[in-house]
């Protein structure tokens, strides 16, 4: 039989944020990070009651099964309350959890927090991001590397929360001695390399040692999101059966508990808040920097909401982009260049020329084609530019 023989968890505000959104829990065998969304106190409850839904005993012998129920159980809780309370209305977070159990050990996932194992000086992510540029980047339209620096790499298209019903990530992994598992929110994985990462678990002399070193290199990499780390390893029986007491050392919530209600919500903090970082819809354009809000899209809404992101972020209130309509025609289009699986796309198409894009020169193609995002006054301008036959621009 295995067991856990060691195991940390921390969390830190980093940097750039005021406030820390993420949540976890940790106590053996159950290990969770949530990254919560939605300003002002309403991302710091989603993520708590994510983290909380996992709190209580984890029997039955159905490990998937019941690891999709507590997550599908987390979302109706703060779908609820979300729609009951106005000041938390669209809130939201990543899940990530992981159960420890005999020689496997079981992982539900939403959102873009992450889980990895790390094995024989390996590392090995075993969840798949719900983000926008993860869906690009198993398209094939980014690579990796644009993928990890693209601006929007923050917009996640499945969340608790939003929607009454989810569809988790459920999978378990057969666990052997020496396997370290890693659960951490992307203000780690935005801020330093699996290589990073991997090398700070192997040169280790504790997982407290590891977490402390993972926080403080995301830091000094600009720290510009909230940082949380839980890792647990794997080990051996112990020859002589004494279990020792790693095994059921609990590993402490750092925030206290958040629960709706007035009784039990913790005292507000004194220092006081940037009004940047008050709850406004994505919708209302604010102003503000592109990490700073997250955004959970789905179905339609993709289109709309993605384009008021970068609006918002750029300053403007719509984005549109120069490309060529299926007809090779020369066309302004409104939204993003992109497309998510199942034939959704970003944007529409506002106007077509009269100009052909083949009749343009390959370094005029390049140019005016690049779906770089313009306002709508330069784009309009550019085609009209096109149309009279100057090109000069
Ligand atoms: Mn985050």
């Amino acid at each position: 039989m295995l067991r856990i023989v060691d195991q940390a968890a921390r969390t830190d505000t980093g940097r750039q944020r005021h406030a820390n959104e993420d949540a976890y829990f940790a106590r053996p065998p159950i290990f969770v990070v949530a990254d919560g969304m939605g300003g002002a106190q309403a991302g710091e409850v989603a993520s708590r009651i994510a983290a909380n839904a996992f709190d209580e005993g984890f029997e039955g012998d159905d490990l998937e099964r019941n690891l999709a129920e507590r997550a599908r159980l987390a979302n109706r809780e703060i779908f609820e309350l979300s729609r009951e309370d106005e000041s938390r209305s669209g809130m939201g977070t990543t899940l990530t959890a992981a159960v420890f159990s005999g020689n496997e050990v079981g992982v539900v996932h939403v959102g873009d927090s992450r889980a990895y194992l790390f094995r024989d000086g390996e590392l090995r992510q075993l969840t798949r991001d719900h983000s926008l540029v993860e869906e690009l980047r198993r398209q094939g339209r980014l690579t990796t590397q644009e993928a990890e620096e693209h601006p929007q790499r923050s917009i996640i298209t499945r969340a608790l929360g939003p929607e009454p019903e989810i569809e988790p990530d459920v999978h378990t992994h057969q666990t052997r001695a020496g396997d370290v598992f890693l659960l951490c929110s992307d203000g780690l994985t935005s801020m330093l390399e699996p290589d990073a990462i991997k090398q700070i678990l192997q040169d280790r002399s504790s997982l407290t040692d590891a977490a402390r070193q993972m926080v403080s290199e995301a830091n000094r990499e600009g720290g510009r999101d909230n940082i949380t780390v839980v890792c647990f390893e794997v080990g051996g029986e112990l020859e002589g059966g004494d279990g020792g007491p790693a095994a059921d050392e609990t590993v402490v919530n750092l925030k206290a508990p958040v629960v709706e209600g007035p009784s039990t919500r913790p005292p507000r903090r004194a220092e006081p808040r940037p009004t940047a970082l008050r709850r406004t819809p994505i919708v209302a354009g604010r102003k503000r920097t592109r990490w700073r809000r997250r955004v959970v899209v789905t179905g339609v809404a993709v289109a709309l909401l993605a384009a008021a992101v970068i609006g918002a972020s750029a300053g403007i209130r719509s984005v549109y982009f120069i490309g060529r309509d299926d007809h090779g025609l020369i066309a302004l289009y409104r939204g993003l260049p992109y497309e998510l699986p199942g034939d959704l796309r970003l944007y529409g198409e506002e106007y077509v020329s009269s100009v052909p894009a083949a009749s343009l020169t390959p370094v005029e193609r390049r140019r005016l084609l690049d779906h770089q995002l313009r306002s709508r006054g330069d784009a309009a301008g550019v085609i009209r530019t096109i149309e009279r036959g100057e090109r000069g621009r």
